[in-house]
């Protein structure tokens, strides 16, 4: 897939020599290429000039946090990124509404589980689409959901929704939700698809990670958790009373079945 063999582009943005060691060392054993940057800034300026595939990006850097720098690449990018938290309280906004991150890890990690991780993003991100501005998916797979492009897709799928509450639009990644656009991850939209492909059904946690995640050994449930939350707080901006995703306890999650 890669011309002449060349692995794939990895900058490294953590101000911690030593973690950035620990990071590059497995990554590059299994041939991926890297670059690293301690600030913020130079990983903007990078990202700029230089293609990568992927972001691992620390929260807590010296000139501005990895959520700011995470919020100034989704402006032009749709490079997956994969951030370093070093506290769990940060891990609700990495997953949340308004950064835009593809996954985490929490420090301190163990190298293997890192570069499972982004193997697993790397392997979904060679069968989508690559670059921000293209042609819409052509297949099931994710892509990203943000921008503006889908504008004509969004027109389509409104018409096709007018007396449905709930449209997903596979092929486009469009979702709608009472006739308005929801803006969601790749992992809040495939939450949301498997959970709309059977109203009512209960799936448990495990089962939803094993659905929605390539690897789910290396997540953990409660990546689910939090995202489950962020897609129900998107839903319930559009109506604050219809609790669309139910929780059951000990169980999982489903769909509320009238929509
Ligand atoms: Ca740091």
């Amino acid at each position: 897939m890669k011309p002449f063999g060349a692995g794939p582009r990895i900058l490294i943005v953590e101000d911690e020599p030593s973690i950035v060691d620990t990071i590059q060392f497995p990554l590059e054993t299994d041939g991926c290429i890297t670059e690293s940057c301690g600030t913020g800034g130079e990983a903007l300026s990078l990202l700029a000039k230089d293609r990568f595939d992927l972001v691992v990006l620390d929260v807590g850097l010296p000139d501005m946090t990895g959520f700011e720098v995470c919020r100034r690449i989704r402006t032009t990018s749709n490079v997956p990124i994969l951030f370093l938290t070093a506290r769990s309280e940060e891990i609700d906004r990495v997953v949340g509404l308004e950064i835009g991150g593809d996954d985490y890890v929490s420090k301190p990690f163990r190298p293997r589980e890192l570069s499972a991780r982004i193997r697993a993003i790397l392997r979904r991100a060679s069968i989508e689409p690559a670059p921000l501005n293209l042609t819409v998916p052509t297949d099931s797979a994710s892509s990203g959901l943000a921008g503006s492009r889908h504008s004509e897709a969004e027109a389509e799928a409104r018409e096709r929704s007018t007396e449905r509450a709930l449209s997903i639009d596979q092929q486009r990644k469009v979702v709608l939700y009472f006739g308005e656009r929801l803006t969601l991850s790749r992992y809040e939209f495939r939450l949301l698809e498997i959970l709309a492909g059977a109203p009512g059904r209960v799936y448990s946690r495990s089962q939803l990670m094993e659905a929605a995640w390539e690897e789910p050994e290396a997540s953990m449930e409660r990546t689910v958790d939090a995202h489950i939350k962020s897609l129900r707080s998107k839903l319930r901006q559009v109506r604050p009373e219809i609790d669309a995703i139910r929780t059951h306890r000990g169980f999982g999650y489903s769909l509320f079945e009238e929509l």
